[in-house]
């Protein structure tokens, strides 16, 4: 009789001779929790190696259970990562399969030029139902075979799909099936495409052991995933659209569009308004014409049966869309908000307040989950957003493992972005605090305003400064590949005198941009980012408010947002071991123990009111050995696992000693 195998552990999969000592707390944890079947919530900062100590975790306890992992990201650049790190564990368990797939219009062999995901989907759908698509049909047996060899990047999937003439996505979908680790996009799980993705794994919810990358991203791309707007000229686009397809659909739409446009003109401001505000001139409208009026539900049906049509031949249709938007506000759910905007450029949105409606039954059907991020913090806030049961959370903090004595943070106590404050004169006096800094820091500085119009004020005094250093500026709208040449620009400035670059907080360039080999050696964040004052802020709040308790819609909506695009963006400058770099927090809040206690205890700032001669000794001085006191002015070395400062000041319980086994929170070890 054959000898049946022992499962891997995690010693045989680790893709590394050694692992740091953060990497084996977090190793440790994860693979507690995940046995547990609990959900592990993890700040850790960039050097901890959570990839591997995750993935190694995931896929230990998905072979003994016989789950599936899936690691999703944000982005396709962050794929990257987690196909090398398989692919170093592949070296020692050559039985490993893995998939990396990214969007089926990323994969799609023809040359498309969709603007919207729905316009192609449709396109797609029609090329395989008329049997028109010269790639789907193939064989591509050899293909998924290759697959399941080795670990593909996605793009080495999309060349092979070339060369064989098959469709690439489909072979990847095919090769999930028996995929041990399945890596995608966000929208897999947290979108309308969730029963469609399980179909290709072969698998329910319960199967599944799920990884979600750099998740402090999540709640926003849930919220913007389902936010939809509507303008009544988008409606009169539809009428006319429908006009040559179906004239009374054509005459219904149109009424619907004068009807909207008298309604969004009797509005004086912006604010939240029930679905009848739609859905009764939408029913008068449907009720133009000869015969039984149809149902919303079968007019909508209609409008997408005729929009597919259009797409079909013209590749978008604005009846989809129209389609897509009755759809969501019809839709009744807890934590939607409906606003609609005055006339002249009136408008109706539709947005999800609440991500918990939709991550939450996903997180409670899966066997556990990782939720890691470098910039998870407060923890608690992300795991109540994403609804994660309290009873089978475990929220962590790992401290970064690089030397403290390579940043230093310093704050200016007089300048501030706060609105009663802002004047001709504190913009000026931002420019000439940037362009000492600049002049004062050998390699590139970035400086990241809370908004395009604090940069442009910023920005116009310092042109006029005579900078020493090579002027970048992020514009709004920019492409992928603009936002690219700036950080090309900043690469070839780092041969010489450097280049400041001036850029928003919450954008790309602050947060999605890795600024490898010490890039940045200064972060300005000019002024703290609290979200302004809004209907939708302020609905979350209230919203927020009844679900978690008063303090907690307050500080989710307003202020947490901000900490974590001023963590994120201090974040850019130490990227590696060895990389060195000052942050310069230029608004007197970041001192204010009303906001300070919000932020980690690892991130207290020394007050100065000239940070350009810190900044200049920071980079002159004597380095000290890694490990060694941190600069003069560091606050300490970053807070041991488990004990950071917990949100409002408090401390945290060490997450090394599982919390005491509660009502459904099995034992440490034990299957749940
Ligand atoms: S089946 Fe594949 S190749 Fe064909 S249209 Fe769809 S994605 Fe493109």
């Amino acid at each position: 009789m054959e000898r049946q195998r022992p499962t891997p552990t995690s010693r045989d999969l680790f893709p590394f001779a050694a692992a740091r000592p953060v990497q084996k707390d977090l190793l440790a944890d994860a693979l507690r929790v995940l046995s547990s079947r609990g959900h592990l919530v993890a700040h850790a900062p960039t050097g901890v190696g959570k990839t591997a100590a995750a993935l190694t975790a995931a896929l230990q306890v998905a072979l003994e259970a016989d789950k599936k992992v899936l690691f999703l990201t944000a982005r396709q650049s962050q794929h990257r990562i987690a196909v090398e790190t398989l692919r170093a564990m592949a070296d020692g368990l050559p039985s490993l399969r893995v998939v990396d797939a990214i969007s089926k219009q990323s994969m799609c062999l023809y040359n498309n030029a969709f603007r919207f995901y729905g316009a192609f989907h449709e396109f797609c759908n029609f090329m395989v139902r008329t049997r028109s698509c010269r790639y789907f049909y193939r064989d591509n047996t050899a293909m998924v075979e290759a697959l399941e060899e080795r670990p593909l990047h996605a793009q080495e999937v999309v060349a092979l799909g070339r060369e064989e003439g098959a469709c690439p996505h489909r072979a990847a979908m095919q090769a999930s099936e028996r995929a041990h680790v399945v890596v995608g996009d966000y929208n897999y799980l947290f979108s309308d495409l969730t029963e469609r993705i399980l179909r290709h794994l072969g698998c329910s919810l319960e199967d599944i052991i799920l990884v979600v990358d750099e998740a402090h991203n999540l709640p926003e791309r849930i919220r913007a995933e389902l936010e939809v707007s509507l303008g009544p000229s988008e409606v009169e686009e539809a009428a006319r659209e429908a006009r040559p397809l179906d004239r009374r659909a054509s005459l219904r739409i149109s009424t619907l569009a004068r009807q909207l446009s008298a309604a969004l003109s009797s509005l004086e401001t912006e604010g939240v308004v029930e679905a009848e505000f739609l859905t009764a001139p939408l029913v008068r409208s449907l009720a133009r014409g000869p015969g039984r009026p149809p149902e919303v539900g079968e007019f909508v049906e209609d409008l997408r049966v005729l929009g597919r049509g259009v797409v079909a031949q013209e590749g978008r249709s604005t009846l989809l869309d129209l389609a897509t938007f009755l759809e969501r506000w019809v839709r009744p759910g807890e934590g939607v908000l409906r606003t609609a905007h005055p006339a002249p450029h009136g408008s109706l949105t539709c947005r999800l307040l609440d991500p918990a409606v939709i991550a939450g039954p996903i997180f409670a059907a899966v066997h556990g989950s990782i939720v890691m991020s470098g910039t998870l913090h407060p923890g608690e806030m992300f795991a109540d957003l994403l609804g994660l049961e309290t009873h089978r959370r475990l929220i962590a903090y790992y401290p970064s493992p690089f030397p403290p004595s390579h940043r230093l943070v310093i704050a200016h106590p007089t300048l501030t972005t706060q609105y009663d404050r802002r004047s001709p004169g504190m913009s000026r006096a931002y420019a000439e605090v940037i362009a000492q800094v600049a002049s004062a820091a050998p390699g590139n500085v970035a400086a990241f305003f809370p908004s395009y119009e604090l940069l442009a004020e910023a920005g116009g005094a310092l042109t006029a400064a005579g900078l020493p250093k090579r002027l970048l500026v992020e514009r709004r709208g920019m492409d992928k590949g603009q936002r690219e040449g700036l950080v090309a620009a900043l690469r070839e400035a780092n041969a010489g005198a450097g280049a400041l670059l001036l850029g928003v907080l919450g954008g790309s360039l602050s947060e999605g941009v890795d600024y490898e080999d010490n890039l940045l050696k200064v972060v300005i964040v000019a002024g703290l980012p609290l979200t302004p004052p809004s209907v939708e802020a302020e609905a979350l709040r209230s919203y927020l408010s009844v679900r978690l308790g008063r303090g907690k819609g307050y500080d989710y909506a307003y202020v947490y947002p901000a900490v974590n695009r001023v963590l994120q963006a201090a974040g850019r400058g130490i990227r590696g071991e060895g990389d060195r770099a000052v942050v310069v927090l230029l608004d007197r809040r970041f001192l204010d123990p009303r906001y300070a206690r919000y932020f980690p205890s690892d991130f207290a700032p020394r007050p100065t009111l000239s940070p350009a001669p810190s900044v200049a000794r920071f980079f002159t001085a004597p380095r000290v050995g890694d490990g060694d006191a941190p600069e003069e002015g560091g606050r300490g070395r970053a807070p041991r696992r488990g004990m950071a400062r917990a949100p409002g000041g408090g401390e945290e319980a060490d997450p090394q000693t599982l919390p005491p086994p509660r009502p459904g929170w099995p034992a440490p070890g034990r299957k749940g």
